[in-house]
């Protein structure tokens, strides 16, 4: 299969790839190692809705067949959610809606739109990301918010940290909103790099969003507010979650259960859970302790 670009797990967030709408080309290809006729070859997406329809899927990065015969339906502002083991295919299908590769059978569609003929610059303009391992550079924390919406003023930055639930530490730190972060996002915690990456994607306010929850272990109090923020940033926009947390499974609107590249279950948490399948197996593993 022919790679585009480094894929999502190997570009530690390069978070948004948004910028290309915004950003300077330049910043953007030398983050994606992409030639600029690549990157803007095909369509230009207009406005979209945000249906996401996986039809038929099936993809390799090598000879083994990674995923197979992948089929899924997102309408428009609904949460879905890709649970499975590691290496279940989770993160090839995030790759691929967001065209770091592209099918080697079947169609993804973004409404009526093949994103096969839809320009990867334009695409990812629609979408935004909220990963594991947020991406953050050396700047203030100002300019790493900034980061998802170029033409934001200081307003809208503290705005975007307010719904992120972050305004509150920024502004207990000695410089605020100004204070300077090195590449690694020095000084903070986790958490709240997460909290930032947040806001980001607030302020960025793509039509569908892209949610590769962190595994690691975080303080009950940010995990909160992390919780709180996410839910508010996924309101009315379409949202695919590769999801670890127990509460965002349960509120997504269809979660699809993923195993060795093929979907073998899917439902609501509740139908999941009386089909004592793999699903109930998985809960019971992963869950156990945390709901006990
Ligand atoms: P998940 O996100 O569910 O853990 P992935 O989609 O990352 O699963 O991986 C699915 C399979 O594809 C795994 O066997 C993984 O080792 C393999 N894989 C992932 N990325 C690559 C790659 N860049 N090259 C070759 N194989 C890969």
């Amino acid at each position: 299969s022919r790679q585009f670009t480094r894929p999502l797990n190997d570009l530690a967030n390069q978070f948004n790839t948004l910028l290309s709408a915004v950003a300077g080309a330049e910043r953007v290809f030398e983050i994606l190692d992409q030639p600029i006729e690549q990157e803007q070859a095909g369509q230009p997406l207009g406005s979209i809705k945000g249906d996401i329809t996986f039809n038929q899927v099936s993809f390799s990065y090598q000879d083994s067949q990674t995923i197979s015969n992948i089929s899924f339906y997102a309408k428009a502002g609904q949460t879905i959610a890709l649970v499975g083991p590691t290496g279940a295919g989770k993160t090839t299908i995030i790759n691929l809606l967001s065209r770091f590769y592209d099918p080697d059978q079947g169609t993804i569609m973004i409404d009526s739109h093949d994103i096969t003929n839809v320009s990867r610059a334009s695409l990812r303009t629609k979408m935004g990301f909220v990963l594991q391992d947020p991406f953050l550079f050396s700047g203030s924390i100002k300019a790493n918010i900034r980061y998802g919406r170029l033409e934001a003023t200081d307003q809208d930055i503290v705005e975007a940290a307010k719904q992120a639930n972050a305004d509150r530490f920024i502004s207990a730190l000695p410089q605020g909103y100004d204070t300077e972060l090195s590449a690694d996002g020095n000084g903070i915690s986790q958490g709240q790099k997460q909290l930032l990456s947040i806001a980001r994607a607030i302020l960025a306010n793509p039509d569908i969003l892209i949610l590769d929850e962190a595994t690691s272990s975080i303080d009950t109090v940010t995990e909160i507010k992390i919780q709180s923020a996410l839910h508010r940033l996924m309101d009315g926009r379409t949202s695919v979650v590769i999801a670890h947390r127990l509460n965002t499974i349960q509120q997504a609107d269809h979660i699809f259960v993923l195993n060795e590249g093929a979907i073998i279950e899917d439902g609501t948490h509740e139908e999941l859970l009386s089909q004592h399948g793999f699903y109930y197996e998985l809960y019971n593993e992963h869950f156990e302790e945390r709901i006990g």
